[in-house]
């Protein structure tokens, strides 16, 4: 079987290395808000191109914690809305409501799969007051024209980078294009941990120093509390995994995107869309970092049995719309037609770095021999 994403064979990889930086943690003894933290903060934040980065829990905590900074700034407040695709994973639309802020879905582009500034634009009203701009399965989102809307009125941009580490358009990576960015570097991210963490990027002193106050029980002083904050810290372990791996991310981003341009270039099957153009080169995907390889298929359920008989595993990101989960009942009935249809037909191929040039052409063989049912 050809796995989706063979984390085992990534991190072995780094083995040595990992279990060194490993050894360093232990024997340091020193497990929390250490060395390791803050060098991984800066050269993270040195990766982005970012004045500030803040180590927190994971990337829901990320998003989570920025909105609730706003909040004790008073730039948001309760019932503000936020502009959010609609199809993204859940995590995007947890971190709006739970600040009990009101997520305004929004369409996405039916190419891209992101925001699209005309949609957004729509969607503006005297109580928007944010962005919420998820550059969903590796491909930054239009921020150039984002953000110049966002500017136009007044609005706050939260970027949420969890598949996107490393993502650009003119140089300008994830990370350093919103008021904020949230990461995630859950251990199937492209930059992975080998546990849960995360990372808030940003130029905003001010804002930087909340969320390390909040994400430090509310605590900016030893034992002086300035807000009821939140146990979310990334430990010295997973920051000296990351330093590891931080290395080695360009690389690993590199084979993703050799494997996306064999996939565009050998499916050829007519029932299958590919996520970029079969003629695409290395220079015209500085703005994607396939976090995953999405393609899409009226008949998706016969085409995923059909690789799983041939040997090759696929996911599907994501089978359900947020606004037709249980967890947000109060939406059920509302209709975002594009995202329901994504939500039915897209079907995400094999993308490990790892892969062989014998199994990226054993899954692009297996998705050409799909007879339709
Ligand atoms: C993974 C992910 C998150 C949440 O990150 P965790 O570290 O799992 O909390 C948020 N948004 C998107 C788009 C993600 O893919």
């Amino acid at each position: 079987m050809i796995p989706f994403l063979d984390l085992k064979t990534i991190n072995a990889q780094y083995r040595q290395n990992l279990i060194d930086a490993a050894t360093r943690v232990i024997d340091s003894g020193w497990y929390i808000q250490g060395t390791q933290l803050k060098d991984f903060e800066s050269e993270f934040a040195a990766y982005c191109g970012a004045k500030h980065c803040i180590g927190v829990a994971n990337g829901l905590d990320a998003l989570t914690l920025t909105l609730r900074s706003w909040k004790e700034l008073g730039k948001l407040k309760d019932g503000d809305e936020v502009i959010v695709p609609a199809n993204t994973y859940i995590a995007s639309m947890l971190a709006i409501t739970e600040n009990r802020l009101k997520p305004v879905l929004v369409e996405p582009d039916e190419h891209t799969y992101n925001l699209c500034p005309t949609k957004t634009a729509t969607a503006i009203t005297a109580n928007t007051k944010a962005v919420l701009a998820v550059h969903l399965y590796g491909q930054l989102a239009p921020m150039p024209a984002l953000m110049a809307l966002a500017d136009e009125h007044g609005l706050l941009v939260l970027e949420d980078s969890a598949q996107a580490h490393g993502a650009a358009i003119n140089g300008k990576k994830a990370g350093s294009w919103g008021h904020a960015s949230g990461f995630s570097f859950y251990p199937g991210k492209n930059l992975g941990a080998l546990g849960d963490a995360g990372a808030v990027t940003t130029d905003d002193d001010e804002l930087a120093t909340t969320i390390r106050a909040l994400g430090n029980y509310g605590s900016h002083k030893k034992y002086e509390n300035l807000y009821q904050g939140v146990n979310s810290r990334l430990d010295e372990m997973q920051a000296a995994m990351l330093r590891v791996k931080l290395q080695h991310l360009d690389t690993e981003t590199q084979q993703r995107k050799e494997i996306a341009l064999a996939y565009a270039k050998g499916i050829t099957h007519p029932a299958l869309s590919q996520p970029i153009p079969a003629n695409s080169t290395l220079t015209s995907l500085e703005n994607h970092v396939f976090h995953l390889y999405v393609t899409r298929t009226a008949e998706r359920e016969a085409l995923q049995t059909h690789l799983a008989n041939t040997g090759v595993q696929t996911l599907i990101h994501y089978p359900i719309s947020p606004h037709q989960q249980q967890a947000y009942a109060q939406w059920n009935e509302q209709s975002y037609p594009l995202t329901e249809a994504m939500h039915q037909q897209v079907l995400s191929l094999p993308i490990s770095p790892v892969m062989t040039d014998h199994q990226v052409d054993a899954v692009i063989a297996a998705c050409n021999s799909f007879e339709m049912p």
